[in-house]
């Protein structure tokens, strides 16, 4: 691989690379690249999104990979959700009559990464977001923000069918037919496909 930076500047980070230490020429006598193990690290497992992605494609689409989710039922799901929030709250429980709970907000790991600037970059959705993770009903937020909410959710679902294999595809367009026909609520939670 060609070097972006000069010699001497991290290809990941634009830091500096040590003269001496670790060098600006690897053994091999070609320009180092990175600055440090973690540029470096971070720098291949970026190069490697398209080729993960293409292949995680390829899985779905050859029918390998099916998401579990869909053969799970809502029961199934339910009792799986209780079972793991009861032992949280086990835990916490431990924790805090030991003593020892710590805020988990405010450890040094938990600060850096809620320092990291925001995914959802659209302030309005994420006003929205926020809100309704706190409890919010729908009808609580602005006009504004329940139009940002529908656009995402609905960038959401068609993300997710783009997902599926062509068969799953055609289940769910039955399942959605067949409730559309008989005008009577779907089998699974009623929100339709
Ligand atoms: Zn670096």
């Amino acid at each position: 691989m060609l070097k972006k930076n000069p010699i001497g500047i991290c290809d990941q980070c634009d830091g500096v690379i040590g003269y001496s230490k670790p060098g600006w020429y690897t053994s091999k006598h070609q320009p180092r690249r990175y600055c440090c193990r973690t540029c470096r690290n971070t720098a291949n497992a970026i190069a490697g999104v398209p080729v993960r992605n293409a292949k995680c494609q390829e899985r779905i689409e050859a029918g390998i990979w099916v998401n579990p989710a869909g053969e799970l039922t809502h029961d199934q799901i339910t009792a799986n959700a209780k079972l793991v929030g009861a032992a949280a709250g086990a835990k916490f429980k431990e924790q805090v009559e030991a003593g020892t709970w710590r805020n988990p907000a405010l450890s040094d790991k938990a600060k850096k990464k809620l320092s990291r600037p925001r995914t959802i970059k659209n302030k309005i959705l994420h006003s929205a977001i926020s809100k309704l993770t706190q409890g919010a009903k729908m009808a609580d937020l602005s006009p504004e923000e329940r139009e940002a909410q529908h656009k995402y959710r609905k960038a959401q679902r068609t993300a997710l069918r783009a997902s599926w294999a062509p068969e799953r595809r055609e289940q769910e367009r039955a399942k959605w037919r067949s409730y559309k026909h008989k005008n009577r609520p779907a089998p699974d939670d009623g929100n339709g496909p």
